[in-house]
Protein backbone atom coordinates (compact mmCIF):
# COMPACT_ATOMS: atom_id res chain seq x y z
CA UNK A 1 0.00 0.00 0.00
CA UNK A 2 2.89 2.68 1.10
CA UNK A 3 4.76 3.15 -2.16
CA UNK A 4 1.98 1.73 -4.51
CA UNK A 5 0.41 6.04 -4.24
CA UNK A 6 2.73 7.44 -6.26
CA UNK A 7 2.51 4.21 -9.21
CA UNK A 8 0.64 6.49 -11.67
CA UNK A 9 3.31 9.53 -12.13
CA UNK A 10 3.46 8.59 -15.93
CA UNK A 11 7.21 9.48 -16.84
CA UNK A 12 7.34 12.32 -19.03
CA UNK A 13 9.14 10.76 -21.58
CA UNK A 14 6.52 8.08 -21.78
CA UNK A 15 6.94 7.15 -25.68
CA UNK A 16 3.47 6.92 -25.65
CA UNK A 17 2.54 9.50 -24.95
CA UNK A 18 3.63 11.88 -27.93
CA UNK A 19 2.27 9.10 -30.12
CA UNK A 20 -1.21 10.03 -28.53
CA UNK A 21 -0.86 13.68 -28.81
CA UNK A 22 -0.12 13.33 -32.40
CA UNK A 23 -1.27 11.35 -35.43
CA UNK A 24 1.31 9.44 -36.68
CA UNK A 25 -0.08 8.60 -40.28
CA UNK A 26 0.11 11.74 -42.74
CA UNK A 27 -3.12 13.35 -42.65
CA UNK A 28 -4.90 14.97 -45.87
CA UNK A 29 -3.78 18.17 -46.27
CA UNK A 30 -1.69 18.32 -43.17
CA UNK A 31 -4.54 17.86 -40.85
CA UNK A 32 -3.14 18.01 -37.24
CA UNK A 33 -6.16 15.74 -36.27
CA UNK A 34 -7.77 12.55 -38.04
CA UNK A 35 -10.12 14.18 -40.22
CA UNK A 36 -13.88 11.88 -39.83
CA UNK A 37 -14.75 9.57 -43.36
CA UNK A 38 -18.04 10.30 -42.79
CA UNK A 39 -18.69 7.81 -45.33
CA UNK A 40 -20.44 4.29 -46.23
CA UNK A 41 -19.12 3.49 -49.18
CA UNK A 42 -15.35 3.67 -51.14
CA UNK A 43 -16.12 4.40 -55.17
CA UNK A 44 -14.36 2.21 -57.61
CA UNK A 45 -12.59 4.17 -61.09
CA UNK A 46 -12.87 0.96 -63.16
CA UNK A 47 -13.91 -2.77 -63.25
CA UNK A 48 -10.77 -4.17 -63.20
CA UNK A 49 -9.98 -2.37 -59.27
CA UNK A 50 -13.41 -4.02 -57.89
CA UNK A 51 -12.50 -6.98 -59.47
CA UNK A 52 -9.01 -6.75 -57.93
CA UNK A 53 -9.89 -6.19 -54.69
CA UNK A 54 -12.61 -8.61 -54.16
CA UNK A 55 -10.07 -11.32 -55.45
CA UNK A 56 -7.71 -10.57 -52.78
CA UNK A 57 -5.04 -9.36 -55.31
CA UNK A 58 -5.25 -5.41 -53.84
CA UNK A 59 -6.24 -3.83 -50.60
CA UNK A 60 -8.30 -0.80 -49.98
CA UNK A 61 -11.32 0.87 -48.48
CA UNK A 62 -14.71 -0.77 -49.69
CA UNK A 63 -17.99 -0.36 -47.32
CA UNK A 64 -17.21 1.56 -43.54
CA UNK A 65 -18.99 -1.28 -41.82
CA UNK A 66 -15.45 -3.40 -42.54
CA UNK A 67 -12.92 -0.86 -42.60
CA UNK A 68 -12.92 2.94 -42.78
CA UNK A 69 -9.88 5.38 -42.51
CA UNK A 70 -10.77 7.29 -39.22
CA UNK A 71 -11.45 4.22 -37.10
CA UNK A 72 -8.27 2.42 -39.28
CA UNK A 73 -6.66 5.11 -37.69
CA UNK A 74 -7.34 4.53 -33.99
CA UNK A 75 -7.23 1.05 -34.40
CA UNK A 76 -3.60 0.97 -35.09
CA UNK A 77 -3.14 3.18 -31.89
CA UNK A 78 -4.68 1.34 -30.10
CA UNK A 79 -2.73 -1.78 -31.27
CA UNK A 80 0.35 0.31 -30.78
CA UNK A 81 -0.57 1.33 -27.21
CA UNK A 82 -1.06 -2.55 -26.40
CA UNK A 83 1.88 -3.58 -27.99
CA UNK A 84 0.04 -6.24 -30.37
CA UNK A 85 -0.19 -6.48 -33.65
CA UNK A 86 -3.61 -5.48 -34.45
CA UNK A 87 -7.02 -4.23 -33.47
CA UNK A 88 -10.82 -4.16 -34.40
CA UNK A 89 -13.19 -1.17 -33.45
CA UNK A 90 -16.69 -2.26 -32.51
CA UNK A 91 -20.06 0.19 -31.40
CA UNK A 92 -19.93 -0.77 -28.03
CA UNK A 93 -17.77 -2.25 -25.13
CA UNK A 94 -20.23 -5.25 -24.86
CA UNK A 95 -19.71 -5.96 -29.41
CA UNK A 96 -16.18 -5.90 -28.40
CA UNK A 97 -16.79 -8.42 -25.98
CA UNK A 98 -19.10 -10.47 -27.70
CA UNK A 99 -16.89 -10.26 -31.16
CA UNK A 100 -13.91 -11.45 -28.64
CA UNK A 101 -15.98 -14.60 -27.21
CA UNK A 102 -17.61 -15.68 -29.80
CA UNK A 103 -15.12 -17.16 -32.82
CA UNK A 104 -13.96 -19.41 -29.66
CA UNK A 105 -16.84 -21.04 -28.59
CA UNK A 106 -19.35 -23.44 -30.15
CA UNK A 107 -22.16 -26.12 -28.06
CA UNK A 108 -20.62 -27.69 -25.88
CA UNK A 109 -17.54 -25.32 -24.54
CA UNK A 110 -16.91 -24.59 -21.32
CA UNK A 111 -15.71 -21.05 -20.31
CA UNK A 112 -13.95 -19.97 -17.38
CA UNK A 113 -14.73 -16.41 -16.09
CA UNK A 114 -13.67 -13.95 -13.15
CA UNK A 115 -16.83 -13.93 -10.49
CA UNK A 116 -18.23 -9.97 -10.37
CA UNK A 117 -17.42 -9.25 -13.54
CA UNK A 118 -18.87 -6.85 -15.67
CA UNK A 119 -22.50 -7.03 -15.15
CA UNK A 120 -23.52 -7.14 -18.99
CA UNK A 121 -20.50 -9.87 -19.92
CA UNK A 122 -22.07 -11.90 -16.94
CA UNK A 123 -25.73 -11.43 -18.66
CA UNK A 124 -23.88 -12.17 -22.13
CA UNK A 125 -22.83 -15.67 -20.63
CA UNK A 126 -25.72 -16.33 -19.35
CA UNK A 127 -28.67 -15.11 -21.10
CA UNK A 128 -26.88 -15.75 -24.71
CA UNK A 129 -23.99 -17.89 -24.82
CA UNK A 130 -25.95 -20.67 -22.47
CA UNK A 131 -28.92 -20.69 -25.02
CA UNK A 132 -25.94 -21.83 -27.44
CA UNK A 133 -24.92 -24.52 -25.51
CA UNK A 134 -21.83 -22.83 -24.36
CA UNK A 135 -21.61 -22.79 -20.24
CA UNK A 136 -19.51 -20.56 -18.07
CA UNK A 137 -17.70 -21.54 -14.39
CA UNK A 138 -17.18 -18.73 -12.26
CA UNK A 139 -14.07 -19.19 -10.22
CA UNK A 140 -12.46 -16.30 -7.99
CA UNK A 141 -10.22 -14.68 -9.28
CA UNK A 142 -7.51 -13.76 -6.53
CA UNK A 143 -7.29 -17.52 -5.74
CA UNK A 144 -4.91 -18.48 -9.30
CA UNK A 145 -4.65 -21.90 -8.29
CA UNK A 146 -8.69 -22.02 -8.78
CA UNK A 147 -8.31 -20.18 -12.21
CA UNK A 148 -5.69 -22.09 -13.08
CA UNK A 149 -6.99 -25.79 -11.95
CA UNK A 150 -10.30 -25.13 -14.11
CA UNK A 151 -8.71 -24.39 -17.97
CA UNK A 152 -7.90 -27.97 -18.43
CA UNK A 153 -10.76 -28.26 -21.14
CA UNK A 154 -11.78 -24.78 -21.41
CA UNK A 155 -12.14 -23.24 -24.56
CA UNK A 156 -11.81 -19.17 -23.71
CA UNK A 157 -11.39 -17.77 -19.77
CA UNK A 158 -12.63 -14.40 -19.26
CA UNK A 159 -10.90 -12.19 -17.11
CA UNK A 160 -11.12 -8.52 -15.92
CA UNK A 161 -8.54 -7.08 -13.68
CA UNK A 162 -9.52 -5.60 -11.46
CA UNK A 163 -12.54 -7.12 -11.67
CA UNK A 164 -16.27 -4.52 -11.45
CA UNK A 165 -17.18 -3.61 -7.92
CA UNK A 166 -14.92 -5.61 -5.91
CA UNK A 167 -12.00 -4.61 -7.88
CA UNK A 168 -9.51 -7.87 -7.14
CA UNK A 169 -6.94 -8.57 -9.38
CA UNK A 170 -5.77 -11.63 -10.99
CA UNK A 171 -2.02 -12.69 -11.42
CA UNK A 172 -1.86 -12.37 -15.32
CA UNK A 173 1.46 -13.77 -16.04
CA UNK A 174 0.55 -17.21 -13.87
CA UNK A 175 -2.86 -17.35 -16.05
CA UNK A 176 -2.05 -16.26 -19.36
CA UNK A 177 1.24 -19.05 -19.47
CA UNK A 178 -1.18 -21.18 -18.04
CA UNK A 179 -3.46 -20.80 -20.61
CA UNK A 180 -1.21 -20.94 -22.87
CA UNK A 181 -0.08 -24.23 -22.22
CA UNK A 182 -3.69 -25.50 -22.05
CA UNK A 183 -4.53 -24.17 -25.37
CA UNK A 184 -7.14 -21.88 -24.05
CA UNK A 185 -7.94 -18.68 -25.40
CA UNK A 186 -7.32 -15.65 -22.68
CA UNK A 187 -9.01 -12.66 -22.56
CA UNK A 188 -9.33 -9.34 -20.33
CA UNK A 189 -11.16 -6.47 -19.98
CA UNK A 190 -8.88 -3.80 -19.72
CA UNK A 191 -11.13 -0.69 -19.88
CA UNK A 192 -9.61 0.46 -15.95
CA UNK A 193 -6.35 0.05 -16.39
CA UNK A 194 -5.98 1.15 -20.17
CA UNK A 195 -2.68 0.59 -21.84
CA UNK A 196 -1.23 3.30 -20.24
CA UNK A 197 -1.47 1.42 -16.63
CA UNK A 198 -1.50 -2.03 -17.92
CA UNK A 199 -0.48 -4.28 -21.24
CA UNK A 200 -1.54 -7.19 -20.82
CA UNK A 201 -0.18 -8.93 -23.86
CA UNK A 202 3.16 -8.40 -21.70
CA UNK A 203 1.98 -10.91 -18.93
CA UNK A 204 0.67 -13.29 -22.18
CA UNK A 205 -2.71 -12.20 -22.43
CA UNK A 206 -4.25 -13.30 -25.82
CA UNK A 207 -6.81 -10.55 -26.44
CA UNK A 208 -7.72 -7.45 -24.64
CA UNK A 209 -11.19 -5.67 -24.68
CA UNK A 210 -11.57 -2.31 -24.42
CA UNK A 211 -15.11 -0.11 -23.04
CA UNK A 212 -13.80 2.84 -25.06
CA UNK A 213 -17.01 4.70 -23.54
CA UNK A 214 -15.43 5.12 -20.80
CA UNK A 215 -11.44 6.65 -19.84
CA UNK A 216 -10.61 5.93 -23.29
CA UNK A 217 -13.08 8.43 -25.01
CA UNK A 218 -13.22 9.86 -21.01
CA UNK A 219 -16.14 12.98 -21.95
CA UNK A 220 -19.19 10.86 -21.57
CA UNK A 221 -20.57 11.36 -24.70
CA UNK A 222 -19.78 8.67 -26.87
CA UNK A 223 -20.53 4.59 -27.07
CA UNK A 224 -17.56 2.61 -28.31
CA UNK A 225 -15.35 -0.59 -28.44
CA UNK A 226 -12.16 -1.69 -28.99
CA UNK A 227 -10.50 -5.61 -29.28
CA UNK A 228 -6.95 -5.91 -29.50
CA UNK A 229 -4.54 -8.83 -30.51
CA UNK A 230 -2.00 -10.83 -32.22
CA UNK A 231 -3.15 -10.95 -36.04
CA UNK A 232 -3.73 -14.66 -36.43
CA UNK A 233 -6.73 -14.02 -33.40
CA UNK A 234 -8.24 -11.09 -34.70
CA UNK A 235 -8.21 -12.48 -38.10
CA UNK A 236 -10.74 -14.98 -36.59
CA UNK A 237 -12.57 -12.04 -35.12
CA UNK A 238 -12.51 -10.86 -38.78
CA UNK A 239 -13.67 -13.92 -40.52
CA UNK A 240 -15.88 -15.08 -37.70
CA UNK A 241 -18.41 -12.23 -35.55
CA UNK A 242 -16.85 -9.21 -36.65
CA UNK A 243 -18.64 -8.57 -40.20
CA UNK A 244 -21.67 -10.99 -39.23
CA UNK A 245 -22.43 -9.30 -36.10
CA UNK A 246 -22.16 -5.72 -37.57
CA UNK A 247 -21.18 -3.91 -34.30
CA UNK A 248 -19.16 -1.67 -36.04
CA UNK A 249 -17.61 1.64 -34.96
CA UNK A 250 -18.49 4.48 -36.83
CA UNK A 251 -16.36 6.82 -37.68
CA UNK A 252 -17.68 9.81 -35.81
CA UNK A 253 -17.47 7.93 -32.15
CA UNK A 254 -13.88 6.42 -33.54
CA UNK A 255 -12.74 10.19 -33.98
CA UNK A 256 -14.51 11.22 -30.49
CA UNK A 257 -11.82 8.45 -29.11
CA UNK A 258 -9.06 9.67 -30.98
CA UNK A 259 -10.10 13.14 -29.50
CA UNK A 260 -10.01 11.43 -26.12
CA UNK A 261 -6.87 9.91 -25.94
CA UNK A 262 -5.13 12.72 -26.50
CA UNK A 263 -5.75 13.66 -23.08
CA UNK A 264 -5.81 10.09 -21.59
CA UNK A 265 -2.28 11.07 -19.77
CA UNK A 266 -3.08 13.71 -18.02
CA UNK A 267 -6.80 12.57 -16.92
CA UNK A 268 -5.77 9.22 -16.21
CA UNK A 269 -3.31 10.87 -13.47
CA UNK A 270 -5.97 13.06 -12.02
CA UNK A 271 -8.47 10.31 -12.29
CA UNK A 272 -5.62 8.55 -10.26
CA UNK A 273 -5.20 11.03 -8.02
CA UNK A 274 -8.49 11.77 -7.13
CA UNK A 275 -9.25 7.54 -6.58
CA UNK A 276 -6.31 7.53 -4.32
CA UNK A 277 -7.49 11.24 -2.12
CA UNK A 278 -10.86 9.47 -1.60
CA UNK A 279 -9.80 6.17 -0.94
CA UNK A 280 -7.43 7.40 2.02
CA UNK A 281 -10.28 9.68 3.21
CA UNK A 282 -12.44 6.77 3.42
CA UNK A 283 -9.84 3.95 4.75
CA UNK A 284 -9.56 5.88 7.98
CA UNK A 285 -13.37 6.95 8.48
CA UNK A 286 -15.02 5.21 10.90
CA UNK A 287 -17.94 4.54 9.33
CA UNK A 288 -15.91 2.68 6.12
CA UNK A 289 -15.80 -1.11 6.61
CA UNK A 290 -13.68 -1.62 2.93
CA UNK A 291 -12.36 0.09 0.48
CA UNK A 292 -12.21 -1.82 -2.38
CA UNK A 293 -9.49 -0.23 -4.69
CA UNK A 294 -6.10 -2.37 -5.61
CA UNK A 295 -3.90 0.73 -3.92
CA UNK A 296 -5.77 -0.28 -0.47
CA UNK A 297 -6.24 -4.38 -1.11
CA UNK A 298 -3.13 -6.72 -1.53
CA UNK A 299 -4.54 -9.35 -4.35
CA UNK A 300 -1.85 -11.16 -6.96
CA UNK A 301 -2.57 -8.86 -9.94
CA UNK A 302 -1.24 -5.87 -8.33
CA UNK A 303 2.00 -5.70 -9.33
CA UNK A 304 0.92 -6.08 -13.44
CA UNK A 305 -0.70 -2.06 -12.79
CA UNK A 306 1.48 0.61 -13.09
CA UNK A 307 -1.10 3.06 -12.07
CA UNK A 308 -4.60 3.22 -10.90
CA UNK A 309 -7.89 4.38 -12.33
CA UNK A 310 -9.97 6.55 -10.52
CA UNK A 311 -12.95 3.72 -10.24
CA UNK A 312 -13.36 1.96 -6.93
CA UNK A 313 -16.22 0.51 -4.28
CA UNK A 314 -16.26 1.43 -0.53
CA UNK A 315 -18.41 -0.61 2.23
CA UNK A 316 -20.32 1.53 4.25
CA UNK A 317 -20.67 0.18 8.12
CA UNK A 318 -25.11 -0.18 8.78
CA UNK A 319 -25.17 3.19 10.42
CA UNK A 320 -25.31 5.03 7.37
CA UNK A 321 -28.22 5.30 5.75
CA UNK A 322 -27.37 4.70 2.15
CA UNK A 323 -30.32 6.67 -0.11
CA UNK A 324 -29.15 9.56 2.83
CA UNK A 325 -25.75 9.43 1.65
CA UNK A 326 -26.84 9.49 -2.05
CA UNK A 327 -28.93 12.56 -1.84
CA UNK A 328 -26.99 14.68 0.18
CA UNK A 329 -23.39 14.31 -2.66
CA UNK A 330 -23.35 17.72 -4.24
CA UNK A 331 -20.32 17.21 -6.27
CA UNK A 332 -20.57 13.75 -6.83
CA UNK A 333 -23.38 13.04 -9.14
CA UNK A 334 -25.54 10.15 -9.30
CA UNK A 335 -25.45 7.76 -12.58
CA UNK A 336 -24.23 4.73 -13.94
CA UNK A 337 -21.14 4.50 -16.33
CA UNK A 338 -17.76 5.87 -15.91
CA UNK A 339 -14.60 7.06 -17.33
CA UNK A 340 -15.90 10.84 -17.89
CA UNK A 341 -14.75 14.42 -16.46
CA UNK A 342 -17.84 13.72 -13.65
CA UNK A 343 -17.53 11.50 -10.20
CA UNK A 344 -20.50 9.57 -10.39
CA UNK A 345 -21.94 6.95 -7.81
CA UNK A 346 -23.62 3.65 -8.30
CA UNK A 347 -24.77 1.98 -4.26
CA UNK A 348 -25.16 -1.52 -4.90
CA UNK A 349 -28.26 -1.04 -2.59
CA UNK A 350 -29.86 -0.04 -6.23
CA UNK A 351 -27.76 -2.57 -8.03
CA UNK A 352 -29.32 -5.45 -6.27
CA UNK A 353 -32.25 -4.35 -6.96
CA UNK A 354 -32.04 -4.38 -10.65
CA UNK A 355 -34.72 -6.18 -13.03
CA UNK A 356 -34.55 -9.18 -15.46
CA UNK A 357 -32.18 -12.17 -15.68
CA UNK A 358 -29.01 -12.61 -13.99
CA UNK A 359 -28.17 -10.35 -11.73
CA UNK A 360 -24.49 -10.07 -10.98
CA UNK A 361 -24.55 -8.26 -7.89
CA UNK A 362 -26.85 -11.15 -6.49
CA UNK A 363 -25.00 -13.68 -7.30
CA UNK A 364 -21.64 -12.67 -6.30
CA UNK A 365 -23.10 -11.09 -3.00
CA UNK A 366 -22.19 -7.60 -3.78
CA UNK A 367 -22.79 -6.45 0.17
CA UNK A 368 -25.76 -3.99 0.26
CA UNK A 369 -23.86 -1.26 1.72
CA UNK A 370 -21.47 -1.35 -0.99
CA UNK A 371 -21.22 2.20 -2.97
CA UNK A 372 -19.10 2.11 -6.35
CA UNK A 373 -17.84 5.63 -6.83
CA UNK A 374 -15.93 7.29 -10.20
CA UNK A 375 -13.05 9.79 -9.23
CA UNK A 376 -14.00 12.73 -12.29
CA UNK A 377 -11.45 14.98 -12.98
CA UNK A 378 -12.56 17.78 -10.51
CA UNK A 379 -10.85 19.35 -7.58
CA UNK A 380 -9.57 16.52 -5.20
CA UNK A 381 -10.46 18.34 -1.90
CA UNK A 382 -13.87 19.20 -3.08
CA UNK A 383 -14.48 15.64 -3.51
CA UNK A 384 -13.08 14.03 -0.71
CA UNK A 385 -15.38 17.04 1.62
CA UNK A 386 -18.27 16.31 -0.62
CA UNK A 387 -18.20 12.44 0.12
CA UNK A 388 -17.32 12.48 3.64
CA UNK A 389 -19.67 15.08 4.49
CA UNK A 390 -22.58 12.85 2.75
CA UNK A 391 -21.51 10.17 5.03
CA UNK A 392 -22.22 12.52 8.44
CA UNK A 393 -25.07 13.44 7.18
CA UNK A 394 -26.31 10.29 6.66
CA UNK A 395 -25.68 8.49 9.80
CA UNK A 396 -28.05 7.62 12.08
C1 LIG B 1 -19.10 -0.17 -19.40
C2 LIG B 1 -18.29 -1.38 -19.36
C3 LIG B 1 -18.32 -2.30 -20.42
C4 LIG B 1 -19.27 -2.19 -21.57
O1 LIG B 1 -19.03 -1.08 -22.38
P1 LIG B 1 -20.22 -0.44 -23.27
O2 LIG B 1 -19.53 0.51 -24.16
O3 LIG B 1 -21.17 0.20 -22.30
O4 LIG B 1 -20.87 -1.55 -24.01
C5 LIG B 1 -17.46 -3.38 -20.37
N1 LIG B 1 -16.64 -3.56 -19.33
C6 LIG B 1 -16.59 -2.73 -18.28
C7 LIG B 1 -15.66 -3.00 -17.18
C8 LIG B 1 -17.42 -1.61 -18.25
O5 LIG B 1 -17.41 -0.81 -17.19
Amino acid sequence: MKDQHTLCDIPASNRMTAELIAPRTPMPHDASSVPIFQTSSFLFDRYEDMAAVFAGESERYIYTRGDNPTVAELESLIARMEGVDAARGFASGMAAIAAAVLPFVEAGSRVVAVENLYSDAFRLFECVLKKFGVTTQYVDGTDTQAVVDALPGASLVYLESPTSWSFTTQDLREIGAAARAQGVISVIDNSWATPLFQRPAEFGIDLIVHAASKYLAGHSDTIAGLVAGPKSLIDRINHEAYHYLGGKMSPFDAWLVLRGLRTLHLRMSRHSQNGLALGRALSGHPAVTRVRHPAFEANPGNACLSGYGGLFAFDLEDSVDIARFTNALKVVKIGVSWGGPESLVIPAQAALGLSGAANVFQRFGTPAGSVRLAAGLENGDALVEDVVTAIEEART
